[in-house]
């Protein structure tokens, strides 16, 4: 997957745990673009978090409506601010001298925080060797065949067993980029598939001529 997608960009400066807290909390069902525009919305009203402890919560979902399911993200979002804020701790420092175990489940003992979002934290902002599992991962792998598990949450515990140091980023990202693009919900393209070779899944389609292949594959670059 790194030679057909290649190593996958990290941000230069890692996000606050609380900023990312929110922002997966606002993606949670809708897409990228949505998500992004009701976080930045946010940002626009609330410049510090502090301020969302005493905004009212009609006023927090009015204002994130693009996110979509505003009633239950709001009510999430004030919900964290509001407990973190209590013993001063919305800069979530302390979290970093968590284990992964004890991360997850401090993260997860919140309102409307999963295992997903949770470990998206502990990925993208902790910089933990932890693979985050969404729908697109979970299907990935299973068809694979590196797991056989019926939900992302079994999946997740599976793959983060015995992860090898340093490929949880890269990993997670190019499974969601095969996931969206070659290896989706219906209709895998297995023709362009750069791991078909790898596949295990019995559906899998059997190659077209190279030159096609070849030519697919560049497309879907
Ligand atoms: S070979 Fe087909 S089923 Fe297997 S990972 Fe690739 S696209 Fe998915």
């Amino acid at each position: 997957m790194i030679e057909h997608f290649g190593v996958p960009e990290r941000n230069k400066r890692k996000p606050a745990p609380v900023d990312l807290l929110i922002a997966t909390i606002l993606s949670q069902n809708t897409n990228d673009n949505n998500s992004y525009e009701a976080y930045q919305n946010l940002k626009r009203k609330y410049s510090d978090w502090n301020q969302l402890v005493k905004a009212p919560l009609k006023e927090i979902e009015k204002t994130i409506k693009k996110a979509g399911l505003t009633n239950q993200k709001a009510g999430a979002i004030k919900n964290l601010v509001v407990n973190l804020s209590r013993d001063n701790r919305l800069d979530m420092k302390f979290i970093k001298k968590m284990d992964n175990k004890e991360a997850l489940e401090y993260l997860t003992s919140f309102k409307g925080i999963g295992i997903k979002t949770a470990s998206c934290v502990l990925l993208f902002s902790l910089y933990r060797n932890v693979c985050p599992v969404d729908t697109h991962v979970h299907r990935t792998l299973n068809r694979i065949g590196i797991v056989n598990e019926k939900s992302p949450e079994k999946t997740f515990l599976r793959i983060n067993e015995n992860l090898p140091e340093g490929i949880a980023h890269s990993l997670h990202t190019n499974l969601i980029k095969l996931g969206r693009g070659i290896c989706r919900p219906t209709n895998p393209d297995c023709t362009v598939c750069p791991i078909s070779d790898l596949c295990a899944y019995p559906e899998k389609k059997h190659s077209k001529s190279s030159k096609t292949k070849e030519k697919r594959l560049f497309i879907a670059r």
